[in-house]
């Protein structure tokens, strides 16, 4: 079982959130696990980052803006992310995040991947 060690985290990207608040995000966040919405992108497995094919079981929640940043556990802020790509949203600097959604990116046309991209699929 993997722990996150929040004090990992720099303080430069935290943001002031009460622990009670984090958890009550958390809360949610397992709410939302269990809605159809969210089953039905499972069923896709397909990684919001790399676009990679996985089956359900290998998909995480993860949390477009992190809970310590000032993230919720809304829709519009959850998406569905392998392991692969969510350990490395854990660990990168938010610029260095950048730099691997970027080169994941073969078009040099459009560099940009909006990772605030809403899923209105339901
Ligand atoms: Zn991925």
């Amino acid at each position: 079982m993997h722990i996150m060690n929040t004090k990992e985290l720099s303080p430069l990207f935290t943001v002031d959130i009460s622990p009670a608040a984090i958890s009550r995000e958390k809360e949610k966040g397992r709410a939302l696990r269990r809605t159809q919405w969210w089953q039905r992108k499972l069923a896709k497995g397909i990684c919001h980052y790399c676009g990679k094919t996985e089956s359900p079981g290998q998909l995480t929640m993860d949390h477009i803006v992190p809970l310590v940043r000032g993230g919720r556990s809304t829709r519009g802020n959850v998406v569905p992310a392998c392991k692969q790509c969510n350990s490395r949203k854990k660990y990168l600097l938010p610029t260095e995040w950048d730099e691997y959604l970027k080169a994941l990116s073969t078009d040099g046309d459009d560099q940009r991947i909006s990772t605030i991209e809403v899923f209105e699929d339901c």
